[in-house]
């Protein structure tokens, strides 16, 4: 496996690094990439992501202030 040419995509919209800014994640030992704009998603609604990233049903939303 040769990751440097592998074109890497975000695990909830798939758009590729080509396409948005990707920031990467660990999650359950799990390495994962999630773009710009998904990224609020992971912070405030997680549970939109279950199925996409391992866990994240059991993960807390950040508190509303
Ligand atoms: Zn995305």
């Amino acid at each position: 496996m040769n990751d440097s040419t592998t074109l890497l995509t975000c695990l909830n919209c798939g758009r590729s690094e080509q396409q948005v800014p990707l920031v990467a994640l660990r999650y359950n030992q799990t390495p994962g990439w999630i773009c710009s704009q998904c990224l609020p998603i992971l912070i405030h609604q997680p549970q939109r992501l279950a199925g996409k990233l391992k866990g994240a049903e059991n993960l807390p939303p950040a508190a509303e202030h």
